[in-house]
């Protein structure tokens, strides 16, 4: 590590706007505090719905993947982040679906392959904390899944010289990062936020419906089981509370993705302060000595 090197994070996400759900709140807050940040994205998105009526129409969809990297842009610049890269993949599109089978995407990409991909990018920027999903990437998209995967894989992988030796011929050197973090949501914080969609009179995503089936209210009790944490398995919350604003806005800035309606919209700005002001993490691997609890994802380093 050169003196000039900047403690770096780097975020590693499978579509534009999942990083600003995430983790926008610490991408901020560690721009703020003098990080250098850096977001990879696995796939630019191709496949996602236009949740805004008027823009629903083929010929956006044939260009979404270049609208969601404007958009992507424009959420950057609301959280100050100035890099972001993206590994190359199409969206693999939800389970079963057609996309699903295509070729060119993330989920049927060569594992091997693809986590190459984010070792060079490992190497190149020498991040010393890198985020990624659970192996259920959250809530079982191939995309997400397959993002635990690569993030899981070039943190193992980019320190080691035997490892895609082929980068090191081109100049760069073996880097391995110092922390790798799961994103979670704890289940007390999820029953926060039903709580307050209750009182305003929304029922909330994270319930199942109303009318479910004993199936399928057993399906739903071991989705969430995967989806959410117990709040003792957390070991890293970072207070966001002066960065919501920026969230919001970029947020916002996903316009054909998410829109005021959307689950994660339905508190509104207010109802994040007082339900969502902080960002969860398990930290899945660490080669530094730390001591857990932590706030911040840096901890342990210099
Ligand atoms: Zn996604």
């Amino acid at each position: 590590m050169n003196s000039e090197h900047r403690l770096t994070l780097m975020a590693v996400h499978a579509h534009p706007d999942d990083e600003t759900i995430g983790t926008g709140g610490t991408m901020a807050r560690a721009v703020a505090e003098g990080r250098r940040v850096v977001l990879v994205t696995g796939t630019r998105g191709e496949l996602g719905e236009i949740v805004v009526p008027e823009m629903d129409t083929p010929a956006n969809h044939r260009r979404l993947g270049e609208i969601r990297a404007a958009e992507l842009e424009a959420a950057m610049t609301e959280l100050g982040v100035t890099e972001w890269e993206n590994l190359g993949y199409r969206d693999s599109g939800m389970m079963g679906d057609e996309g699903n089978r295509d070729p060119r995407n993330y989920w049927q990409a060569n594992l091997d392959e693809a986590i190459g991909r984010l070792v060079w990018f490992v190497r190149r920027v020498q991040p010393d904390v890198m985020t990624t999903y659970n192996d259920f990437g959250g809530y079982g998209h191939p995309d997400h899944i397959r993002t635990h995967l690569v993030g899981l894989g070039a943190f193992l992988r980019a320190g080691d010289p035997e490892a895609y030796p082929e980068q090191l011929a081109d100049g760069l050197e073996p880097w391995a990062p110092a922390k790798l973090y799961e994103q979670a949501i704890s289940r007390a914080q999820r029953d926060s936020m039903n709580e307050r969609m209750a009182e305003l009179g929304r029922r909330s995503f994270w319930l199942p419906p109303e009318d479910a089936t004993p199936e399928q209210l057993a399906e739903h009790a071991a989705f969430m089981d995967r989806a959410t944490v117990s709040d003792s398995a957390i070991t890293t919350r970072v207070d966001i509370a002066d960065y919501l604003d920026q969230k919001w806005a970029a947020i916002r800035r996903h316009v054909t993705q998410i829109s005021l309606e959307s689950p994660f919209m339905l508190l509104g700005l207010e109802g994040w302060r007082e339900a969502w002001s902080t960002e969860s993490y398990i930290l899945r691997e660490s080669r530094v000595p730390t001591s857990i609890p932590e706030t911040d994802l840096f901890a342990g380093l210099a």
